[in-house]
């Protein structure tokens, strides 16, 4: 039998002992130090400890009674010392052993790094493209990702004839309303375009609203498309806004973000929501022009649409198109990316390769 069982015997044999001992078992217990060994057996065992209580307590007893509360409280100390003895060296075990860890450990060493996780490098490529518009005064906006034919084409010139509204190029989720034969009107936004109407339904201008976010097209998925991709979209309504104002703000954001030395050109294209419309090109940071193999020695990058905003989308948000003028733009970040960290697949940005990623 161990001396805590003892101990605890004893106080159901000796009902005057009981608190004592109790008392001495927690003392003993509580202790985490060799310090606090020290204190306990003061407290306990000491001169003026519980012990000598304990003895002055049988002393008063009636005679009789004395010599079996005496063998009791001699076997109380015996027990106790023992007791402690046995705690210090527990206490003494674990001291040794937490050296002994130690032992060949330089303190003083920095310690490990954990690996740090830092921006995937399409987030960066669109906060540096967000910042420099914020720079220049407009304001970030977001729309749905699902949303409304009405928003997506309808609103936006796109009438329903045209071959971007096929089910080859869009996700179409379902009808708003089941109940009639018309055809799916609920779908995955193909550009992020739909955002310039919703927030001139909600606002008056002046505008100079960027947006960033997914778009969503059916195409196959090879080294230049990805099911889904993200875009950037900026526009700007205002009194007396001409096509030089825009062509001066991508000229600043091309230079801020390919370099001082960039120009760029506008190319007449087509776009159903803007007339007249431009593809832009950006002259090769690269190559600054003489031609090389990242613009197949053209000279120029091609980095986005633009154009000025059509009078048949403002007359869908009741703007009047004598009153009013604006341009938009939208660049998709993925080419942005590719263009100007060299990468040569879309396909990489979704991956979830950490070498290529921690590569920016
Ligand atoms: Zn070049």
């Amino acid at each position: 039998m161990g001396e805590l069982e003892r101990l605890r015997e004893l106080s159901r044999e000796n009902k005057s002992l009981k608190s004592v001992i109790e008392k001495s078992i927690s003392i003993i217990q509580g202790c985490s130090s060799l310090e606090d060994t020290r204190d306990a057996r003061i407290r306990i065992l000491g001169r003026k400890g519980m012990i000598t209580a304990v003895f002055e307590g049988i002393s008063k007893m009636p005679e009789d009674e004395r010599p079996a509360a005496g063998r009791a409280g001699n076997e109380f100390r015996t027990l106790v010392t023992a007791l402690l003895e046995e705690k210090e060296k527990e206490i003494e075990a674990s001291i040794h052993m937490e050296s002994r860890e130690l032992e060949g450990i330089d303190i003083t060493l920095p310690g490990r790094c954990p690996p740090l996780g830092k921006k995937h490098i399409l987030s960066k490529v669109i906060d540096d493209v967000v910042e420099i518009f914020i720079s220049l005064g407009y304001s970030v906006e977001t729309g749905p990702e699902v949303e409304l034919d009405y928003y997506n084409f309808e609103a936006l010139n796109t009438p329903a004839y045209h071959p971007a509204r096929s089910l080859q190029d869009t996700f179409y989720v379902k009808r708003s309303d089941p109940e009639r034969e018309e055809p799916d009107d609920i779908l995955l936004r193909t550009h992020t375009s739909p955002v310039q109407i919703r927030v001139m339904e909600s606002r008056k201008p002046p505008l100079y609203v960027i947006s960033p976010g997914k778009a969503y097209r059916k195409d196959e998925i090879d080294a230049t498309h990805t099911a889904m991709f993200f875009q950037v979209e900026g526009f700007a309504v205002d009194r007396g806004i001409t096509m030089a104002q825009l062509k001066g703000t991508l000229e600043v954001f091309a230079r801020k973000l390919f370099g001082s030395k960039r120009t760029v050109r506008l190319r007449p294209h087509f776009f159903p929501f803007t007339e007249p419309s431009a593809e832009v090109d950006v002259s090769c940071f690269a190559c600054d022009g003489a031609g090389c193999s990242i613009c197949k020695h053209s000279g120029w990058l091609e980095i986005l649409g633009c154009g000025m905003i059509d009078p048949n989308v403002f007359s869908h948000v009741g703007y009047d198109p004598e009153e009013f003028s604006g341009f938009a733009f939208g660049m998709g970040i993925e080419r942005i990316a590719m263009m100007k960290y060299g990468i040569e697949d879309m396909r990489y940005f979704y991956d979830d390769n950490i070498k290529f990623l921690s590569r920016f």
